[in-house]
């Protein structure tokens, strides 16, 4: 069980950008593989406990999981892998290799914005 080493790492990469800008951080999001997966459960926990007695206390947390991608050998085409349907989605083929696994990442962290703008980049999710 990775995630209150997870969890730490998060906050502190948190408060050193909190210091940087001088703004407080109300949520953040973070991806992981499928090899390194977090238990969303747990890593909350871990994140509450870690955040506590810190400016990133109450903040919202996303974790995002990214499945595993692998590219087509027919038609060079990259895919969410899916086990129930292993082939690819565009030509059918059952050649294809694996992609490496998504890294544990901090993708965004959102600051308290006193002008009311969001100013969050979403990403297109390419496993949906
Ligand atoms: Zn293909």
């Amino acid at each position: 069980m990775h995630e209150t080493a997870v969890a730490q790492s998060v906050i502190e990469t948190i408060l050193a950008e909190m210091r940087k800008i001088d703004r407080r951080p109300v949520a953040a999001r973070i991806s992981c593989g499928q090899f390194n997966a977090l238990n969303d459960e747990v890593m909350r926990f871990a994140f509450e406990v870690a955040a506590q007695d810190t400016p990133c206390r109450g903040m919202r947390l996303e974790i995002r999981h990214v499945p595993l991608q692998a590219r087509c050998e027919g038609c060079g085409r990259a895919f969410a892998f899916n086990i129930q349907e292993a082939c690819c989605p565009a030509c059918g083929s059952e050649a294809f290799a694996f992609l490496p696994d998504a890294p544990l990442l901090l993708e965004e962290i959102e600051f308290e914005d006193e002008s009311n703008d969001e100013g969050v980049s979403e990403q297109a999710d390419p496993g949906s």
